[in-house]
């Protein structure tokens, strides 16, 4: 897919990701944004995300100007959307996607069965911003985009570590630091930094961690008296599943937050052996087989019984 070509006869265009936007997807509709300004002035280009977006992104070209609220009068000839696996995921933005004379969908789930018009998915991508990447013609992409682009695909692979890194991927993450960007002050800032109290709020949650299935798996969670108290909110949890993943033995790491009244959200990681998007796919989430997500309902127990049992019928 060469985006431009399919935004020909275009004059407005609008760009959003997923709920509760993480790195991927917060770089990929702004890496899509300062592309288009450079390719094409003409145009109107409108981000939408349902979401705040969390701050550590507000050095990213066009972060200010992400729109919280659609007006139902504007009309948009081409909506796209990004690193959303289904119709379900992109909340609000559905108004978009349903009034836009043309869809267009760049991904990289697995899951993704193409809900646009035109849709392209790859599974074997580090992230949303790698496929993006092979979608732009070079003579636009500047230093703005270069460090949109990066920032996607160093938060979608855990800084280059996990296995959907490919050679690839490490090709176009040379030629993006090129542009000549910090990019270890990206990494750092981004990535590791986090603050006084999340690192409390993590301590917590692995201080209160279970190993279990013979230390093959790890779980935890942080409930609504504990993000009250450390006043955080979910979007400051990210990273602290992975933090489970890193202990000797765990092939699966579970982290929860409690969203309302037995209503969680659950992250799953994987270090390969388990299909962690499959289970979630059995509560009605998704994601890649490493990394997976699912919102369910029932007790903390209740939770961690259900998921276990799909856990251990891939590990036999
Ligand atoms: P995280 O655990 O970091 O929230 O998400 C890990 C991966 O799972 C991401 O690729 C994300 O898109 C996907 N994911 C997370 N939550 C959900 C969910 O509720 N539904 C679906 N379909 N995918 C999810
Ligand atoms: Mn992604």
């Amino acid at each position: 897919m060469n985006l431009l070509s399919e935004i020909q006869n275009a004059k407005s265009v609008a760009i959003a990701g997923h709920i509760r936007p993480d790195g991927d997807c917060i770089s990929s509709t702004l890496a899509v944004r300062a592309y288009l300004k450079n390719a094409r002035d003409d145009l109107k280009i409108t981000v939408f995300t349902q979401d705040n977006p969390p701050t550590i992104f507000s050095y990213l070209e066009g972060y200010d100007e992400m729109n919280l609220t659609y007006s139902p009068k504007e009309k948009y000839d081409v909506f796209i959307a990004l690193d959303s696996s289904s119709l379900d995921r992109l909340g609000d933005s559905l108004w978009f996607f349903e009034n836009a004379d043309k869809t267009i969908c760049v991904d990289h789930h697995e899951t993704n069965a193409g809900f646009a018009d035109v849709n392209l998915v790859d599974p074997k991508a580090s992230s949303t911003c790698e496929v993006l990447y092979g979608t732009f013609d070079e003579e636009y992409i500047n230093e703005a985009v270069a460090v949109c682009l990066f920032t996607g695909i160093v938060h979608d692979s855990g800084v280059f570590q996990y296995s959907n890194m490919s050679r690839k991927s490490f090709e176009i993450v040379g030629r993006l630091v090129e542009y000549g960007f910090d990019a270890p002050g990206i990494i750092q800032d981004t990535f590791y930094v986090k603050s006084y109290v999340q690192n409390q709020i993590l301590g917590r949650a692995l201080l209160e961690s279970i190993l279990f299935m013979d230390g093959k798996c790890i779980v935890s969670m942080v409930d609504r008296k504990m993000m009250q108290f450390y006043n955080v909110l979910p979007k400051h949890l990210d990273g602290i599943v992975n933090h489970l993943k890193n202990t000797r033995g765990v092939e699966v790491a579970i982290f929860m937050y409690e969203m309302g009244m037995q209503q969680y959200k659950v992250s799953m990681r994987s270090n390969g052996g388990v299909n962690v998007a499959k289970v979630a796919a059995v509560f009605g989430g998704g994601g890649h087989e490493r990394a997976a997500g699912v919102e369910m309902n029932g007790t903390y127990y209740d939770i961690i019984n259900a998921l276990s049992r799909e856990i251990e019928k891939q590990m036999q």
